[in-house]
Order: C-alpha cells, then structure tokens, then sequence
C-alpha cells in the first residue's frame, strides 16, 4: 500500500473513530439529560399505619442515617401498639389461640435476617435483624426463634392481650378459616426506603393471616417473597394473602421486572398480573385474593398495585407524609 493510500485509511479510520466518539459523547449527555433526579431520601410503607411508621424512619432518614437503621425503627412502631390487630403482640392469635410473628430485614449489601412462627416478643424485626447480624444464619422459626432471642437479651412478653384472646374466641364458635379481604384480619407492615446516599433497605412484619394453622408461615418473613432489595436495581415489598405471594417469589419477581427496565408501577402491576393469571389458571376466585405490592427503584420512584381496591400506602419525601389509594387490578 502507497503511503498516501495508507494516509487516506488511517485518516478516515480516525475520522470515523472521532464520529463514533462524538455520537458516544451525545448519546451519553442526553440520557444524563433524560435521567431522573433521584429523590431521596425517601421511605414508603404498606397500609395508613405506615403513616406513623413513616414518621420514625424520616427521623433517621432526615439525619442522613441508614436507611437499615430507619426501616427497623419505623416498623418497630405498629409492632409495639397493643392496638393493632395484624402486626406484632397485639395481632389475632392462630387458631388455637397462639399469637406467631413473622419478620425480616434486608440491607444494601444484600444482607438479610428473619424470624417466623416466633411468640412472645415484642419486636420480631429487631430479632430479624439480631439473626442477619449476630447468627451465621439467614433465618431461624419458631421455639429456636424465641430461645435465640433470649440469649441475645429480648425480654419474654408473658400477657396475652385481651381484645385478640375475645375475638378468637368469638371465632372458635364457628372456626370458620376465611380470611376477608381487606377487613383487618390480615395486614402486614412491609416498608422500604432510600436513605441520602441512595441505599436501599426494607423491612417487613406480621402477626400473619388470623386464626392460620399453628405453623403457618407466610411470605412476610421470606427473602424474596415478602420483602426484596437490589441496591442496584430497587426494592419491594407486598402485604395480603401470603400463599399468592410466595407462589410467584413476589417481591423478588417486581425487583427482576425494575432491572429488566420497567417502572416500579408497571412491576407491580405485572406482578399482579401473574398473580391473577395463577389464580385463574388453577381455577381459584379471584376475589377471595388480596395482594397489594409497593416498590421504590433507585431514582426515588415508586409504585404501587393490588388485586382488589382497598389497598393503600404511606409515602414520605420531601413533599411530606401523605397516604395514597393503590390501584387496582379489579375496579
Ligand atoms: N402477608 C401476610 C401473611 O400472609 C398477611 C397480610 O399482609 O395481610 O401472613
């Protein structure tokens, strides 16, 4: 090749390498351009008790804490009200009259701690949080739970609490399992946030579905069910009929939905979608299922969707506190 041929195709490789980079450049500015400003921090919560739950965490959050730290405070709020028949001490008791819990935790660095099946502790998502930190275990149930709460220094609840013993045993007069929807028999607080560096955490916790099956557990402790986070992609988490949760690894399936490029609100309603399609598909009614999803994703977004009207959420950023009416999937 002449010299000068050889000019010529070096010059325009260069030139075309100074094009591919110029476009490179341009694309590259305008999706910084396109690209959301990340709202945080920001913490979002399942059902109107989430509003106070919201409050404690924004504590921490407006401190520039972790978002770990805020969830588990947050949560800590319904679980302690002796008041509040769905989540902790004071949630309706199993059928033959056990008060169970169900909680776990998720950190940025996907570490995760969880209880199920667990009495006479105040505070199953501390426990949670005591199993991610202090055990070589992910999750521990039932007397192993309690027996490891102890020995971690978690003070053992002995009273019942009257209002839960009365109407289980109004209910035994017709023991009758079927949970209604949305008629505080089931409940669960699952909360997620986004702390002022951007990391994600969630926390999740139940006294589950009310007269279960001593036993049952739920998806409200399960990593991926209940409660999932990716601090690279978003979290989830989901309350309602914990069986439909688990059969489509719920919170981890929203999580997957986000990285594949859908909004929190379009991974929430496929995932609701699957849920109804499952529910159809093996000839079940679909108005006996409640499920409701809420999801942040790692530019402040979030999304919300349920099965049936009824299901609502407490949001916190910098707009305030303020609860929101989730859509639906049956109008
Ligand atoms: N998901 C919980 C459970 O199945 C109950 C609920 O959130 O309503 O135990």
């Amino acid at each position: 090749m002449s010299d000068r041929r050889k000019f010529l195709k070096t010059s325009a490789l260069a030139a075309a390498a100074v094009v591919v980079n110029a476009s490179q450049t341009e694309a590259r500015e305008m999706k910084a351009l396109v690209k959301p400003v990340t709202v945080k921090p920001v913490v979002i919560s399942t059902w109107k008790f989430g509003l106070q739950a919201n409050e404690e965490a924004w504590k921490i959050l407006a401190n520039s804490g972790r978002a770990l730290d805020a969830v588990e405070a947050g949560v800590k709020v319904p679980e302690s009200n002796m008041n509040e028949r769905s989540v902790g001490l004071g949630g309706r008791p199993d059928r033959d009259g056990h008060v169970t819990l169900d909680a776990c935790i998720m950190d940025e660095f996907a570490n995760i701690g969880s209880v199920a099946c667990l009495e006479h502790i105040m505070h199953p998502i501390s426990v949670a949080r005591a199993v991610m930190e202090k055990s070589p275990h992910v999750m521990i149930v039932g007397d192993g739970a309690l027996q490891f709460a102890l020995s971690e220094g978690f003070t053992k609840e002995k009273k019942d609490v009257e209002e839960s013993q009365k109407d289980w045993k109004e209910w035994l007069k017709t023991s009758n399992y079927k949970p209604v929807i949305n008629i505080e028999n089931h409940d669960t607080i699952g909360m997620i946030a986004m702390d002022a560096n951007g990391n994600l955490s969630g926390a999740c916790t139940t006294s589950g579905i009310a007269y279960k099956m001593h036993g049952r557990v739920g998806d409200s402790p399960i990593i991926g069910a209940g409660l999932f986070v990716d601090n690279e992609v978003g979290a989830a988490t989901a309350t309602g009929h914990g069986e439909e949760v688990i059969r489509i690894a719920g919170c981890h399936t929203v999580v997957e939905l986000m990285r594949q490029g859908r909004t929190p609100q379009q991974a929430c309603e496929e995932a609701v979608a699957r849920i109804v399609k499952i529910t159809k598909n093996r000839g079940k009614n679909l108005k006996d299922i409640q499920v409701g999803f809420i999801a942040l994703n790692k530019n402040g977004e979030h999304g919300a969707y349920c099965v049936q009207k009824g299901f609502n959420y407490a949001l916190y950023d910098i707009k305030g506190n303020n609860l929101f009416n989730s859509d639906s999937y049956v109008k």
